[in-house]
């Protein structure tokens, strides 16, 4: 018997501290200011933050207000343990009624109208069908992939945000199948907002980096000036860059990928992001990244393209209001749109396609 206990996760796994993007800018000196970093585990990863143009105290304080801020929201948003979505989560199982407070009713119903755009791509309802995977636990043994009836059975009760009501403050649910996983977007709400406490402290040059998914606001300021904050976008399947972004202004990149938290059974790879109709991973990407100025949308985003496929992808694209995007086939194909082709550097021989939204 292993001695190694399984270890729920939230979010994304520690062990995948090699993002899919990762900040390639250093830190310099530059005018009695240095660029601050901070990092810290938090949101079920590795958290980068760093600061450029600001006074040693004032990047200080505001990064440390926005790691107390992000070790609450894990604490409130997973879908385990003690915090609020657990409690939620407690109430549907039961078959109850349960009072939401303000921030709860926001975080649900952004969820529910991303889910709604996305065709029900993006669905934070089906945690049940994550837990059947075992994609709930960091390190998923190399064990055989849950049987086709049980799949089969909680895809056939369909658990759908839209199953949700929310009235006056008070959440019921229509469908006992119902158990929330925020996992697909709480990063990118999270980032969203600690940008918003960074700029409340008066900074206006940063990157806040959860484990590869990251929002950028101004510019990197460096020895010689200030430029553009340089992003790298990982390779699926190779260690490495695939390609690389420059951010200046306010911008999010999100990255969905396959190779963030799968199993391997048989020569088959199985990996956590599942198509709500069929119950099964994904098939067609192996990663797929979104620029876009809203986190929560970005993340989510890049979790409902990834189960659209090849034949649906624009279709949410276009629902979602996206326009850079860049998406790896399983079979290596680099696919983007022409907003996202202008603005990227592609680091390897594979050439690109350009592909119309
Ligand atoms: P991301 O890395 O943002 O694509 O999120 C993946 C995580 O979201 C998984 O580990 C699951 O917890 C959860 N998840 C898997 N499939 C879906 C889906 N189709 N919609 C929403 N959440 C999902
Ligand atoms: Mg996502």
């Amino acid at each position: 018997m292993s001695d190694k206990q399984p270890k729920r996760v939230f979010f994304r796994t520690v062990s995948v501290v090699l993002c899919s993007a990762l900040l390639l800018a250093s830190c310099q000196q530059h005018n009695n200011t240095q660029t601050f970093h901070r990092q810290f585990l938090s949101l079920g990863t590795l958290v980068n933050i760093e600061i450029a143009g600001a006074d040693p105290q004032t990047a200080q304080a505001a990064s440390t207000a926005v790691q107390k801020l992000l070790e609450d929201f894990t604490n409130q948003w997973r879908p385990d343990g003690e915090g609020e979505l657990a409690r939620i989560n407690a109430a549907l199982a039961a078959g109850e009624s349960i009072t939401l407070d303000a921030d709860a009713q926001v975080l649900l119903t952004q969820a529910t109208a991303l889910s709604v755009k996305s065709g029900g791509l993006f669905n934070p309802a089906i945690y049940r069908l994550v837990r059947l995977w075992g994609f709930d636990v960091e390190d998923r043994a190399d064990t055989p992939p849950p049987a086709a009836a049980a799949i089969a059975a909680l895809v056939a009760q369909a658990p759908a945000m839209t199953d949700l009501q929310l009235e006056h403050g008070v959440l019921r649910s229509n469908n006992p199948a119902v158990q929330l996983d925020f996992g697909a977007y709480a990063k990118g709400v999270a980032v969203d907002r600690a940008i918003a406490l960074l700029r409340s402290h008066g900074i206006r040059n940063a990157i806040v980096n959860a484990g590869g998914d990251l929002r950028a606001i101004g510019e990197y300021i460096g020895a010689d000036g200030a430029r553009a904050w340089r992003i790298g976008i990982r390779h699926p399947r190779a260690a490495g860059f695939l390609a690389a972004v420059q951010i200046s202004g306010d911008e999010c990149v999100f990255t969905s990928g396959d190779y963030e938290r799968f199993f391997i059974y048989e020569g088959v790879r199985y990996h956590h992001i599942l198509d709500p109709r069929s119950g099964y991973p994904a098939t067609d990407f192996a990663s797929v990244t979104v620029l876009h100025t809203d986190g929560a949308t970005a993340d989510a985003a890049a979790t409902a393209l990834l189960v659209a496929g090849e034949d649906q992808w624009r279709a949410v694209a276009r629902a979602l209001g996206l326009t850079k995007i860049m998406l790896v086939t399983r079979d290596g194909r680099i696919l983007c749109t022409p907003a996202m082709c202008a603005r990227t550097e592609f680091l390897t021989d594979v050439q690109p396609q350009q592909v119309p939204l």
